[in-house]
């Protein structure tokens, strides 16, 4: 690797990331490397200390007690929380969100806390939320419409510091009730879309690199990924 090699950091790929959620991170060394930008995905397991050095972080979902393994580690190590404060781009899919937020209620009704790194709380809803979910994004800079596949049964409640990543127009999205999908805070994005989001949303992931980059870059055209989006919304 070289020193200009950028450095995504997969958070914890053995316990949380479902639904190809590890997904995310090659997306992301893809569209750097299709640029000539030299790009590796860093591995950040239970056995590593979280590195506070990638130019970008992901998180995939996962299942209550993976989650609770992930939230003793990233407690220990707070590499993560560390980055995010100097404003490096992370994005968290589903359980991350939970694991990022106060603290989440399992199914079993269980209170665990969280890294606090989102000002949100999530508690198990009366029914799981499973299926597609659409929405349109609030974020600046973001004008296509969001596209993944949900399957969660928390609900997430945001606090002041914690706004909206889109509105719902089918789907959940944060199953509280107010018809809104995700959270944006700094420079930390979570969403409860699988897929992996990526792979549907070549618009998010161009903006995580750009923060990453701290530069704008060229747009690419990939017929196949719009022929993947299109098929994916056909029936929204
Ligand atoms: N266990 C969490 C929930 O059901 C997250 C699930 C997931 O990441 N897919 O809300």
């Amino acid at each position: 690797m070289s020193e200009s090699t950028v450095r995504i950091g997969l958070v914890l790929p053995d316990v949380m990331g479902t639904y190809g959620d590890n997904g995310n991170a090659l997306i992301l060394r893809q569209r750097l490397r299709m640029r000539d930008i030299d790009a590796e995905v860093v591995h950040i397991t239970l056995n590593d200390p979280v590195p506070e050095s990638c130019e970008v972080y992901t998180l995939g979902g996962a299942e209550d007690s993976a989650q609770r393994l992930a939230t003793r580690h990233l407690t220990k190590y707070p590499g993560l929380q560390k980055a995010a404060e100097r404003g490096v781009p992370v994005l968290a899919i589903c359980a991350a969100i939970q694991v990022l937020g106060h603290w989440y209620e399992t199914s079993a009704g269980e209170r665990v806390d969280g890294i606090s790194m989102f000002d949100v709380t999530t508690a198990p809803q009366e029914k799981r939320s499973i299926g597609e979910v659409v929405s349109e994004p609030f974020l600046d800079g973001l004008s296509a419409k969001l596209t993944g596949f949900e399957n969660h049964r928390g609900g997430t409640t945001l606090g002041l510091d914690a706004a909206p990543l889109a509105k719902v127009t089918s789907g959940v999205g944060n199953g509280v009730g107010d018809g809104r999908e995700g959270v944006v805070q700094g420079s930390v994005i979570g969403t409860y879309m699988h897929g992996p989001v990526l792979a549907r949303n070549p618009e998010l992931a161009d903006y995580l690199l750009e923060k990453a980059l701290g530069t704008r870059l060229a747009p690419l055209d990939l017929p196949e990924v719009t022929q993947l989006r299109r098929e994916r919304l056909r029936h929204m």
